[in-house]
């Protein structure tokens, strides 16, 4: 079987050798065996389904959200010279017809198809009177409502199961916590399948997340050293893609934007400009990324904050495919703190999905203000254990200090508290250097006992601690719009001395600007 395998890796794809778990895969499903597959983007997870398509007899079946992605991977398959179809709402009800008259006449090997279209009815129908070599289910962790983008549709995927009981079926993602996994198993009734796990590690990636401060003069910083590199920049708002590509261009670095509020044409030309040419940079918001397969991208980096690590783990994945040396590089502060939970709190949603896109913030936080190997604590949220720190992140490299912030932390709370829980962090910062303003005069700030009582600390060191304290979740975002701060539950042992408080002390602003991988 495995020589089998081997033969069509060779003959029709042109590679030597299986990758990882590729070879286990492809024997498994070849057999007729159901299976789970994990593995990161850019593991190679196309070829276990595609040879064992093309070992069985029969049409395979390839469910993917993306058309896009669709698109692509039929037009690699054609030219490799294996007959493979999208089925996508683009087509005419002609071309549809005809489609279905090649698949029935068996001159089909591969259909690419969205799930809500494959559990019509009348698809499903047509396909039981065929013969099927394999459902392969493509981004299965959106049938997760924990994953990051649930998508309904999937859910009705679970009737391949019972409708095609002899055809096995894989299911594909790049990302999966143990929760997710297990969703997945049980929502696509995929109880017999074989598990398949592979690393997420990417160890030619540099990790390095520092405090936001000027972010384009720190992002000039990182950049210096990799003139001529590809690189996408990531913004969470479409007016700042615009000015940051802007602000690039005119500081020398060929950027484009890319978001969804460009005109098709142009973002479709940007896309190839981007996978064509050689050291632009793609400033984009998450729009930009699903499927992008261009492997020399030298860095990927953040000028906002990622609502999840499984956004961040995706989003920084697609630097260094290549397997050379590459960057993941972010700038993150108190306004995307603040901005990310307002978001959430107006969101759309339940309070069960609210809670738990504020436990994926919160995980987000912790890995910002994470003392140790920033990719031990990567991994470990997948579940994933590295025995070792990296020496290869900006904790491992650099160190990090910690130090006691027990009291000012607690005088940063009370200035909060007795202000009245309603002031942003300006303000609070202005109490506690004893600042006098009018706005303070306006509200009597002055006459508070915790007036003046930080002038030992500087203002960005004020600043520091209160967006440590949010993202500890011991300090509190006022959600109704003005980004006061409130206390939580959860400082109350802090304030009444049970336990201290240890945070990370920042890099001095020379020092973070320094470059990373190539230092
Ligand atoms: P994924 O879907 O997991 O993100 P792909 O299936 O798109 O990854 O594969 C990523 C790249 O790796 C593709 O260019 C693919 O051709 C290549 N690749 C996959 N498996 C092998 C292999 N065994 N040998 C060489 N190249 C491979
Ligand atoms: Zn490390």
């Amino acid at each position: 079987m495995l020589d089998h395998a081997l033969r069509i890796l060779k003959d029709v794809f042109g590679y030597d050798a299986f990758r990882g778990n590729q070879a286990a895969i492809i024997e498994r499903v070849a057999a007729g065996g159901d299976a789970l597959v994990l593995m990161p983007t850019g593991g190679g997870k196309s070829l276990c389904y595609q040879v064992p398509a093309l070992m069985r007899e029969g049409l395979a079946v390839v469910v993917s959200p993306l058309i896009a992605l669709m698109d692509d991977q039929v037009a690699t398959l054609e030219e490799l010279g294996v007959a493979a179809v999208a089925l996508n709402s683009t087509l005419s009800a002609d071309e549809q017809r005809e489609i279905a008259e090649r698949i029935r006449r068996g001159q089909i090997k591969m259909l690419y198809l969205a799930p809500e279209r494959l559990v019509q009815p009348r698809m499903l129908s047509f396909l039981q009177g065929l013969d099927i070599a394999l459902f392969a289910i493509d981004e299965a962790h959106c049938v997760s409502q924990w994953g990051h983008d649930f998508r309904p549709e999937y859910l009705q995927l679970g009737q391949l199961a019972e409708l095609f009981p002899q055809v096995p079926r894989l299911a594909l993602t790049a990302t999966a916590d143990k929760r997710t996994r297990e969703e997945i198993v049980q929502r696509l009734h995929l109880d017999n399948a074989e598990r398949f796990l592979s690393s997420f590690d990417r160890p030619n990636i540099f990790y390095r997340i520092q405090p936001k401060d000027q972010p384009r003069k720190q992002l000039l910083g990182f950049l210096a050293a990799r003139k001529g590199d590809a690189g996408i920049v990531y913004c969470l708002s479409r007016k700042k893609v615009e000015e940051v590509a802007d602000f690039l261009s005119s500081q020398g670095f060929p950027a484009l934007p890319y978001h969804a509020g460009l005109p098709n044409e142009l973002r479709a030309y940007h896309q190839k400009r981007f996978l064509n040419e050689e050291g632009l940079i793609m400033v984009a918001t998450i729009a930009f990324g699903m499927g992008i397969d261009k492997p020399n991208v030298r860095f990927v980096c953040h000028l906002d904050l990622p609502k999840s690590l499984e956004a961040y783990y995706q989003e920084t994945g697609r630097a260094g495919r290549d397997g050379l040396p590459a960057d993941a590089w972010m700038a993150y502060g108190l306004q995307d703190v603040i901005f990310l939970k307002q978001m959430l709190a107006n969101s759309e949603g339940d309070e069960r999905h609210k809670r738990i896109e504020q436990h994926k913030l919160d995980a987000m936080l912790a890995l910002c203000e994470e003392t140790r190997c920033r990719r031990q604590a990567l991994l470990a949220y997948f579940d994933e254990e590295l025995p070792q720190p990296c020496g290869h992140c900006d904790n491992c490299i650099d160190g990090v200090e910690t130090w006691d912030a027990t009291e000012p932390a607690r005088q940063a709370l009370s200035a909060i508290y007795r202000s009245g829980q309603r002031y942003g962090v300006g303000h609070l910062v202005d109490i506690l250097l004893g600042r006098d303003n009018e706005k303070i005069r306006a509200a009597g700030h002055q006459h508070l006992a915790v007036f003046g009582i930080g002038k030992g600390f500087s203002e960005v060191e004020w600043r520091t601690l209160f967006r440590q304290l949010v993202a500890r979740g011991l300090a509190d975002v006022d959600l109704d719009g003005f980004g006061g701060l409130r206390l939580s539950e959860t400082c109350r042992p802090l304030l009444r001395g049970e336990v201290g408080l240890q945070l990370r002390r920042e890099p001095k602003p020379a020092q973070a600007a320094k470059a990373s991988s190539s230092a």
